[in-house]
């Protein structure tokens, strides 16, 4: 292969940008991305970024970046594919490349006047935002949304959280786990209403709930998702649908078109977090350079989350059966396994609350990986 083309500037693709060059592939590697900025860190949006703590936080330094030797097109939009090598540009350029890596993460869902946090320029109006207001109201308690209410309490907001399911994160964590998660708000100080829909946000921000209800706010922020940015891909060569579709190393129906991180749905599975990105880079560029599926993803889905100072972690899947391992929910400190419906040893998912030491042993005896 002489020249490798990634689309998508962030997380995923640069590092499948450093997992080409480690594994020795030294031709042009052109790097699109939409964004304006350098590859930077999304993780402390929600959290620190918003507290005031942190800037940007650069994935790379200058140094590192200048060893990949890429050509960088930022702010710079990838519009289709072409072929199964031609990339054509917003900027009415086109890119032939030999192999492509599709690295385009996810477009965050949005309901008329509330804000959304899915990149820097998103997270710096939303700080100015917090900074005038004194009301916050956040749709969706999710791992997203439940962070930016947390930060937006510790900054001294009023925060009300709303929740369509009638218990936060269910889907992820189950029922019993996810109500340990959602307690969390009212620890602190912020209000959680559940099972109920929002039936639309004033330009004012008030929120509109289905049952009637109103909630005052100043600011509202919608946390209900993503949705994978396929929309370039449309008609053309690469099959999609939750995303890219591809194996489990990350390969699609065409074997030069790799693709990688919140975009990717690899055999079924689209993961939406961090560090699936990082390891996924790694498997799907070596697929890439081998022509063939060679190696499989084995992250197992792990993500963190910080709210109200507490770290949750999960790895697997959740099943009904959920057992507690050490400590105790009420304490906000514990472990639980989820158990394998068929064989109640195998341990398939792992959840734990400020409790990373025995998080971390258990992980090792988790059966299922994803
Ligand atoms: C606020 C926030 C907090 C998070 N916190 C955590 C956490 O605590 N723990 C955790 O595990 N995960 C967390 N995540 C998830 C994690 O950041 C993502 O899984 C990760 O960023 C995915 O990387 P990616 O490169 O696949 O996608 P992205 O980071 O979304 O990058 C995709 C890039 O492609 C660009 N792009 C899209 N379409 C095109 C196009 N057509 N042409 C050119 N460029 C394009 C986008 O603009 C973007 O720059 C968080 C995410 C957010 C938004």
């Amino acid at each position: 292969m002489r020249t490798i083309a990634i689309i998508g500037a962030s997380l995923a693709g640069l590092r499948s940008a450093q997992a080409l060059r480690q594994q020795g592939f030294d031709g042009r590697l052109v790097i699109i991305g939409d964004e304006v900025h350098l590859p930077y860190d999304r993780p402390p949006l929600s959290k620190d970024f918003l507290l005031g703590k942190v800037e940007a936080v650069p994935l790379a330094d200058q140094e590192d970046l200048d060893a990949l030797n890429a050509e960088w097109r930022l702010n710079n939009r990838a519009t289709a594919l072409l072929s199964s090598g031609e990339v054509a540009l917003a900027d009415g350029t086109t890119v032939e490349a030999d192999g492509v890596v599709i690295a385009t993460g996810g477009v965050p869902r949005t309901i008329p006047n509330t804000r959304v946090l899915r990149t820097l320029d998103d997270a710096i109006n939303l700080r100015e935002a917090f900074a005038n207001a004194q009301h916050v109201g956040v749709i969706g308690a999710g791992f997203i949304g439940a962070e930016i209410a947390s930060s937006a309490r510790a900054l001294g907001k009023d925060v009300t959280v709303v929740e369509a399911l009638p218990t936060p994160l269910t889907r992820v964590l189950g029922a019993e786990m996810g109500a340990a998660c959602g307690q969390l708000h009212g620890d602190h100080g912020s209000t959680l209403i559940t099972g109920v829909n929002v039936d639309s946000v004033n330009v004012d921000g008030g929120i509109n709930l289905a049952d009637g209800r109103r909630v005052d706010a100043d600011v509202v922020v919608a946390g209900i998702g993503m949705r994978p940015a396929t929309d370039w891909l449309a008609g053309g060569p690469v099959k999609v649908g939750n995303g890219v579709v591809c194996d489990a190393g990350g390969v699609t129906n065409l074997k030069n078109i790799v693709a990688v991180g919140d975009v990717a749905n690899c055999a079924g599975h689209r993961a939406e977090h961090w560090t699936s990105a990082t390891e996924q880079a790694q498997v799907a560029t070596r697929n890439l350079l081998a022509g063939e599926t060679v190696a499989t993803h084995t992250n197992g889905g792990y993500v963190w989350s910080d709210q109200y100072g507490v770290r949750i972690q999960f790895i697997g899947r959740a099943t009904d059966d959920v057992r507690l391992e050490d400590g105790s929910i009420e304490d906000r400190k514990f472990v639980a396994t989820y158990r394998d419906s068929q064989n109640e040893e195998d341990i398939v998912g792992i959840v734990a609350m400020s409790n990373a030491r025995l998080f971390t042993r258990l992980r090792r005896n988790l059966k299922q990986v994803v």
